[in-house]
């Protein structure tokens, strides 16, 4: 599923974090959203998952407005933040399961969704450990996992790399990609690592809340 930000602005007060920012993400890819530290990533990352309120412009997800359809839009979302909300003290599927009771799944409608998600997560052998007895990376999947129970078409990473070391940040990465090639997920990843990107991946460049670039990562290292 496509996934359209259109002439977004937003502002703390009088402290403008987006200035008229319009992309296009790409379906079934992982898009990378590239900025230093202040660059209005979170922000962005906030409106998408409706944690703020559009001040001015619209995000569509496919056809569905998050202005005028906000309900529809946001099932299509699963969003992993960048600190985690997973209870340390409850296992990795009592996680789950708290989650899917919260969104009002039965126990019925839950237990094969988590069964999958475990599964497709490689966390099956891991599913009554303790959260807390897990790994940064391993900790990143239980999120992801979560995030993907509702099934959504769009996955939204918010530097997902804070945290892991360099082989589990490439490892979580590479996961991504799997889940992307294999399940048609569209994907944004932001950060401001470069080897978290490949040449052919679109990549969106956000500055001081505006678009500085949007391409393929090869193009924009050709035309820099
Ligand atoms: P990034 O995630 O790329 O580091 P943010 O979206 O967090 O960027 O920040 C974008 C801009 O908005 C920055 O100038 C930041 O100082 C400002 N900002 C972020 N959150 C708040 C807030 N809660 N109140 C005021 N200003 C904020
Ligand atoms: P509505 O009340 O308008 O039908 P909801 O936002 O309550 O819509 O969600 C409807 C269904 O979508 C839930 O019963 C659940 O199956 C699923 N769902 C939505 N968001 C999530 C989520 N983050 N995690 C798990 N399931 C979700």
């Amino acid at each position: 599923m496509q996934l359209d930000v259109r002439d977004v602005s937003f502002a703390y007060g009088q402290r403008l974090a987006l200035q008229g920012v319009s992309f296009t993400v790409q379906s079934g890819r992982l898009n990378a959203l590239l900025g230093p530290n202040g660059a209005g990533k979170s922000t962005l990352m906030a409106l998408f998952s409706r944690l703020y309120r559009l001040q001015q412009g619209d995000i569509l997800l496919g056809e569905l407005s998050i202005r005028r359809q906000p309900r529809q839009a946001l099932r299509q979302l699963g969003v992993v933040f960048q600190q985690s909300t997973l209870d340390l003290d409850l296992s990795v599927r009592q996680n789950l399961a708290y989650h899917a009771a919260l969104h009002g799944l039965s126990r019925r409608q839950a237990a094969p969704r988590i069964e999958s998600e475990l599964q497709r997560q490689g966390l099956l052998e891991r599913q009554h450990e303790q959260v807390r007895q897990l790994n940064g990376g391993h900790r990143r999947r239980v999120e992801i996992a979560r995030a993907l129970l509702h099934e959504p078409k769009i996955l939204l990473l918010d530097e997902p790399s804070v945290g892991l070391d360099q082989a589990s940040r490439l490892a979580l990465n590479q996961h991504i990609r799997l889940l992307c090639a294999e399940r048609g997920l569209t994907v944004v990843w932001t950060t401001h690592l470069l080897d978290e990107i490949q040449a052919e991946d679109p990549v969106v460049v956000l500055h001081q809340g505006r678009i500085l670039a949007e391409n393929s990562a090869a193009e924009l290292v050709h035309s820099s």
